[in-house]
């Protein structure tokens, strides 16, 4: 074989390559999870809603749980692992401190979070300290007419929403053999109808007592630690991210646990305490 023959054979499979390239669209990761099944499933929710506008979109619409109801000193700490520029890695040191005081914990992740750390999402959905739930597939507000919030837009439509909450349970249970219980939704913002279907889905919708304690990444950790005791009371629902392994919140979030064991607080998982959250 010449020379020539060798580069006309090599330049056609590079054609060959790059055209396969361009004709082979990136593989959508949860195109298994949208059998025949589900999309009858879907249908026969969508045919239920489409006639109905929701009135309300925000942090606390009617049905979206705070706090557990209790008079013991417990207190479920709850941390989010959003993906995608609203944080895609996972802070070790939370999950370390964590691990090494027994303290259990609810770990809400979206599946694009999932997808960024699938190693690390497999060793903490093995642990029995922590309990997985469910923040979304692509991590976009629940609403059915595409309200945003944080320059986030929600889903805009039953069959987007539908997409949103039940797509990233069946991908958890895919994974871990284990359906989440609980939904917060990207942003912690539900219009009415998106509450609605996060319940006919077989799911809570849970959001956080008080106000938020680390989403303002730009706080300092002497913040975050006023924020969590400030919030933090019997039956008291904690919100803090897990995905900026960059920012303090683990520093605070160790001290805050040393002061509250020290008042006599301990901490529970939320699934214990289904039938308590009001
Ligand atoms: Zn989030």
């Amino acid at each position: 074989m010449n020379m020539k023959i060798i580069i006309k054979c090599i330049i056609m499979l590079m054609v060959v390559f790059i055209f396969s390239l361009k004709t082979c669209p990136y593989p959508d990761v949860n195109e298994k999870y949208k059998s025949a099944d589900y999309v009858d499933f879907k249908n026969n929710i969508i045919s239920r809603y489409s006639w109905q506008k929701p009135v309300i979109f925000s942090l606390w619409p009617a049905g979206v749980k705070t706090r557990i109801r209790t008079d013991k000193k417990i207190i479920a700490l709850t941390f989010d692992g959003c993906g995608g520029t609203a944080g895609k890695r996972l802070d070790w040191k939370i999950i370390n401190y964590l691990k090494k005081e027994g303290i259990p914990a609810t770990l809400f992740v979206s599946g694009n979070w999932i997808d960024l750390n699938h190693d690390a999402f497999l060793i903490l959905s093995s642990s029995g300290l922590f309990d997985i739930a469910n923040h979304g597939l692509e991590h976009r507000p629940l609403s059915v007419r595409g309200f945003e919030i944080y320059n986030m837009t929600g889903t805009r439509s039953v069959s987007e929403a539908v997409d949103e909450v039940e797509l990233n349970a069946r991908k958890i249970r895919d994974i871990t053999g284990k359906s989440p219980a609980f939904y917060r939704s990207a942003g912690a913002h539900y219009d009415d109808i998106g509450v609605r279907l996060v319940y006919d889905l077989g799911e809570t919708p849970v959001n956080f007592t008080g106000t938020p304690n680390d989403s303002d990444l730009s706080l300092h950790e002497d913040r975050v630690f006023e924020n969590i005791i400030r919030n933090s009371r019997s039956g008291s629902i904690i919100l803090l991210h897990m995905n900026h392994p960059e920012k303090n919140t683990g520093i605070a979030l160790a001290r805050a646990v040393k002061f509250l064991k020290e008042k006599g607080f301990s901490f529970v998982k939320l699934r214990d305490y289904v039938d308590d959250l009001i």
